[in-house]
């Protein structure tokens, strides 16, 4: 698919190849030694992925897989050269540090390992990476992980320009006010940190307006705006890209011509293709396109979708200007 090229919307754990989540959640002993392959796939299938808060289960038992440094890496590095294979030219990978320091490692260690991973993969691939930090939703107040959440900003910081682009709020959406969030944004703004936030997935399409309030530089999911006209109307006044994720929003009753992507691009959303987990939503940005093919988005749309992907990135500018080349390139054939 000529112009799956970019992905800005992937959760490292969401996104592991199944036989090595098995084979390192065996090694590190994150589950019982005589579980079988099968079992542990039905584990993570069999909770309901129609029910959202029940389906983000299924990320406690990919996280528990990862809390070591070189299992990070090697994550990082396994899903960057597959979508290298994949013919993608820019992708930003999603992970929440706070998530992985279980057995030890700080949250910048954490950081640290998946950084170190997609640079090893730029090395020998032609792929850009990079990686987003992701605050967290939690329990049911913002207050319940405000250190953590402080410590994930902090880290971010330090890291930003050196393999890491940005920040993110992932986590169960309706756990509670989005607006809570609101002072970590703030404190993300003031230091100059570039952000996305999960919004308008699940939740209201209102949550979009509370997260266009905050700032962001993009919108995670956004798709909810759709409740609304003067919602959507205020997507494209603030000239909001959303990070739309098909299947993944779909889930698994897969009604792809229920979701309102068509009517997205038509009304003039500026919208990117993205596969929000590779894994547990069985895709890939190739997939994806196809899939919007066949729902009748055409190529010139599908181009705009890339382009827009390139511009919203929180790549710099040098690496804007070398994607946009190579997707001109691309027209030429
Ligand atoms: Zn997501």
């Amino acid at each position: 698919m000529k112009y799956a090229r970019t992905e800005l919307h992937l959760h490292l754990d969401g996104s592991l190849n199944i036989l090595w989540a098995y084979k390192k959640s065996l090694e590190r002993k994150a589950i019982d030694e005589n579980m079988t392959f099968q079992e542990f796939y039905d584990i993570l299938f069999s909770i309901n992925l129609l029910e959202h808060k029940e389906s983000l289960k299924k990320f406690d038992i990919t996280c528990d897989c990862l809390q070591y440094y070189e299992d990070l890496f090697e994550a990082t590095y396994l899903l960057a050269t597959q979508l290298d294979d994949m013919g993608i030219y820019y992708a930003e990978i999603r992970f929440a540090s706070q998530q992985h320091c279980k057995k030890g490692l700080s949250q910048l260690e954490a950081l640290q390992a998946a950084t170190d991973g997609a640079a090893k993969a730029m090395k020998e691939r032609k792929i850009k990476i990079g990686i987003i930090n992701c605050l967290m939703h939690k329990g049911d107040s913002a207050k319940e992980n405000d250190k953590e959440n402080r410590e994930t900003i902090r880290v971010t910081k330090e890291m930003l320009g050196k393999g890491v682009v940005g920040l993110d709020l992932a986590g169960y959406e309706n756990n509670c006010d989005l607006n809570e969030y609101a002072y970590l944004f703030e404190i993300a703004r003031n230091e100059g940190i570039p952000y996305t936030i999960h919004a308008g997935e699940m939740g209201n399409g209102e949550n979009v307006m509370k997260a266009l309030a905050m700032k962001p530089q993009r919108i995670g999911h956004g798709v909810n705006c759709i409740q609304k006209d003067e919602w959507v109307k205020a997507v494209i006044d603030a000239g909001m890209t959303l990070e739309v994720c098909l299947s993944s929003n779909t889930k698994r009753d897969r009604n792809y011509a229920a979701h309102p992507i068509r009517q997205l691009i038509e009304k003039g959303v500026k919208v990117t293709i993205n596969s929000d987990n590779m894994m547990f939503s069985n895709t890939n940005n190739l997939q994806e396109h196809y899939i919007l093919s066949m729902l009748g988005v055409g190529e010139k749309e599908l181009r705009q979708c890339t382009l827009n992907a390139i511009d919203a990135s929180f790549a710099d500018e040098a690496t804007k200007e070398y994607l946009k080349e190579r997707i001109a390139l691309l027209d030429k054939e």
